[in-house]
């Protein structure tokens, strides 16, 4: 029996506490959504008629405040989908030790064929159904960028909740993935394809798990196979080829182009650009059917689109070594033990796309501290550098190149911290997860630790606030 993709969540969660000592209670408090608000509103469209629109956003967890999620525009989104996806941030921001409870919010409209007038009329009202009803605030729930919204739509929101909470001190703190110039941070908007591509690469230096899969170890090479060209998949894309991964294959809803040579990611997006399709893209194959894609030979498949692409159905013939799951649940609960009896490792969602609220954690802090990183210390960490440097040039009487100069005494600014910060949270979570699996006997793979992990932490918390003694 198919189960709905918040069933999965909750399926996958079960498994984890039965390595776990907690009390019933305790589970079912961590388990389920605290609050779920589904809403309809009138919005004119643009010749003037009244359209309904339904809208979903559900604070999963408040153990710790505020609640964080993204807003996802798509027209089959429902509130077990909405439910599915604010359980997910929970464990998300637990495993990557991101201080929020989770969330998530939907609108149930195509973001792909609503003219932008519709769009901002109806993201400034769902901005103002979730101000009336208390669900958005800096300290109550922050919602960022999902499927089919990005930085515009969140700058429409900050600007409604600002104009409607005049003097707010910390009103640009209500929603992240804002653009730079309007309380953003530098960084935001590839950080989930930035985080999965650290994730990926510190999957990749383990030897002895490279070596069990026959391959060596290293990012550097590997063949991957990246299904969605939108934000996530376009940085995923972009970071792995920098790290010197060969990327065979893309498929976006149209079709998918494949080459055994690789493909050049940004020469691939500007010809969707500027033809509409993938399809057609010189020197390579056609895969009419897009799922194909999931199903070519490589070392990792990396799913950056939607939910439940790889199901019972199809989990058979996939023949990747790896799955990284940038997108929200793209393995189902079903698939999970057919992938693992063929020795796919599969690196779960909740660890590997919380590049996003990573960074939305530092863009939340930067707009609560008014100051932008590095701004303070950038040009005294030069000056001292420089004042080192010299110091050893006139020890040694060498000097430095202009390059070795330039490289030793840069200051770090906004984006090499947001980098270097984001670097650091994906590689100990992942030393985290990896510790639960092998450590655990019977753990049956990657998700179940990372739940372990994730649970674990959420509820120390209910125990420091001294509900579960
Ligand atoms: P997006 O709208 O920018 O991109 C999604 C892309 O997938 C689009 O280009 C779309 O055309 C394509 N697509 C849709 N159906 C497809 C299909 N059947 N086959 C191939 N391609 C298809 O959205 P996004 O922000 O990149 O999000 C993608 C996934 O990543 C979602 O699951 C989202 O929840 C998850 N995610 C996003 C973020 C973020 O920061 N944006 C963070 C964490 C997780």
């Amino acid at each position: 029996m198919a189960h709905s993709f918040y069933q999965d969540v909750m399926r996958n969660f079960e498994k984890a506490t039965k390595f776990l000592p907690y009390s019933e209670g305790l589970m079912a408090t961590i388990k389920e959504c605290n609050s779920v608000y589904k809403m309809s509103f009138p919005v004119k469209d643009d010749e003037g008629k009244i359209q309904l629109i339904e809208a979903y956003r559900v604070e999963h967890s408040h153990h710790k405040l505020p609640t964080k999620g993204g807003i996802r525009y798509a027209d089959n989104v429902d509130q077990d989908e909405v439910m599915a996806l604010a359980a997910l941030m929970t464990f998300k921001c637990a495993v990557v030790d991101v201080p929020f409870g989770g969330a998530k919010g939907a609108v149930k409209i195509n973001s792909r064929t609503t003219s932008v007038p519709m769009l901002e009329r109806v993201t400034r009202r769902y901005a103002m159904e979730l101000i009336k009803k208390n669900f958005i605030g800096p300290g109550i729930d922050v919602p960022a960028p999902d499927y089919g919204t990005g930085p515009r739509e969140m700058s429409w929101i900050v600007d409604t909740y600002s104009s409607i909470k005049d003097g707010e001190l910390d009103a640009l703190g209500c929603v992240t993935g804002k653009p730079v110039g309007q309380g953003g941070i530098q960084g935001r908007t590839e950080a989930t394809g930035l985080g999965v591509f650290y994730g990926m690469r510190e999957v990749c230096n383990f030897e002895e798990d490279m070596t069990a899969l026959g391959l060596t170890k290293g990012i550097e090479g590997k063949t991957t196979v990246i299904q969605g060209l939108g934000n996530v998949g376009y940085h995923t894309a972009k970071f792995f080829a920098e790290g010197g991964a060969k990327i065979v294959a893309i498929a976006e809803y149209e079709g998918a182009i494949y080459n055994e040579n690789g493909l050049d990611y940004e020469a691939v997006f500007q010809h969707r650009k500027a033809t509409g399709s993938l399809l057609n893209f010189p020197g390579a194959t056609n895969l009419e059917n897009s799922n194909a894609a999931l199903e070519l030979e490589c070392d990792i498949l990396i799913p950056a689109a939607l939910e439940n692409q790889i199901t019972a159905e199809n989990a058979s013939r996939i023949k990747a070594k790896m799955i990284g799951e940038a997108a929200n649940g793209p393995v189902s609960a079903d698939a999970e033990p057919i992938l693992a009896q063929k020795g796919i490792i599969v690196v779960p969602d909740m660890y590997l796309n919380a590049g996003g609220v990573t960074v939305s954690y530092f863009e939340w802090l930067k707009n609560l501290s008014h100051v932008r990183f590095g701004r303070l210390t950038k040009r005294f960490e030069e000056n001292s550098a420089n004042d080192i440097l010299k110091m050893v040039e006139e020890m040694t009487g060498k000097k430095a190149t202009d390059v070795q100069r330039k490289t030793i005494i840069q200051g770090a600014g906004e984006k090499d911290l947001v980098y270097s910060g984001l670097e650091e949270t994906m590689i100990n979570a992942y030393h985290e997860i990896r510790h639960t699996y092998k450590s655990t006997q019977g753990c049956p793979d990657l998700r179940t630790a990372a739940f372990m992990v994730a649970v674990k932490k959420i509820a120390t918390s209910y125990e420091l606030l001294g509900i579960f003694p």
